[in-house]
Parts: structure tokens; C-alpha cells; sequence
């Protein structure tokens, strides 16, 4: 994606696309896995901690990247796809490598909807399979 094309992408989910936000959404789109505020901060040395979550925090509020717990204890976040409303139908299992550390989308692997007992609302789930990815195999 260019430059000009996250502008654009970030401007029609309501977020100002500062130079700042252009880049953390172009680095987590050019990475293809999920990454951590920490893998980022490695990314953009230079810039506060707290720049780099504020960006993140934008993107999750409006349904541009959702956040992944895969148990390595840093929460990553990963790419929406464009038409993400982020609710239920399109949770998906999440894969994380035990080798590299990559975590990926399954998008075409939809969490299955589980019916709760009576009072309690679904929400968020998380859903992830560790094991050995096809690079590392
Ligand atoms: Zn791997
Ligand atoms: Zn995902």
C-alpha cells in the first residue's frame, strides 16, 4: 500500500492521518503478521511509546486492526480486513508460531459462535492454535 492509499483508507474510518499514524498502519500492513507495541517501538526508535499506542488505540476504536493475545504476553495487534465491523461474525482463529513468533490471521477460519448459558453476552473471544508454521516447517 502506499502512502497515499493509507491516507486515504484511514480518512474513510474517520481517523486524521497524521505522518505518524500513515506509518504505523503501513508498517503493520507490510509486516503481514501481528505485531506488538514493542516490535513497533523497535521499528520507530525515536518515538515515545505512548505516540505509537495512541495510533494503535485509533486504529482498534475503529475497526482497523484488532488486538491478538497468543500467550507469548505481549498483546499484538493485526490488520482488519476492509469491511471489519469487528463483532463476532468476523472473529477468527488466530495461529501463532512456536518457532519464528509470527502470529497470523485465519480469517478463512471463523470462531464458531457458542451458545452461552442463559444471562451471560458474548463479547470477544480469542481462539488461538500454536504449532509450526510453513516456513518454519
Ligand atoms: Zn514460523
Ligand atoms: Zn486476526
Amino acid at each position: 500500500m502506499t502512502n497515499k492509499e493509507i491516507e486515504k483508507k484511514l480518512e474513510s474510518k474517520n481517523v486524521k492521518p497524521t505522518a505518524m499514524r500513515t506509518l504505523v498502519y503501513k508498517t503493520l500492513v507490510d509486516s503481514g503478521k501481528a505485531l506488538s507495541l514493542a516490535d513497533l517501538e523497535i521499528q520507530f526508535e525515536k518515538v515515545e511509546r505512548s505516540t505509537i499506542f495512541r495510533a494503535l488505540k485509533s486504529f482498534e476504536d475503529n475497526f482497523m486492526v484488532h488486538p491478538v493475545d497468543d500467550g507469548s504476553g505481549s498483546v499484538k495487534y493485526a490488520v482488519c480486513d476492509d469491511d471489519c465491523t469487528c463483532n463476532i461474525h468476523d472473529l477468527h482463529v488466530h495461529f501463532y508460531c512456536t518457532r519464528c513468533g509470527r502470529t497470523r490471521c485465519m480469517k478463512e477460519l471463523p470462531i464458531p459462535e457458542m451458545k452461552l448459558p442463559a444471562g451471560y453476552t458474548y463479547r470477544k473471544a480469542q481462539f488461538i492454535i500454536s504449532g509450526v508454521c510453513p516456513r518454519c516447517d
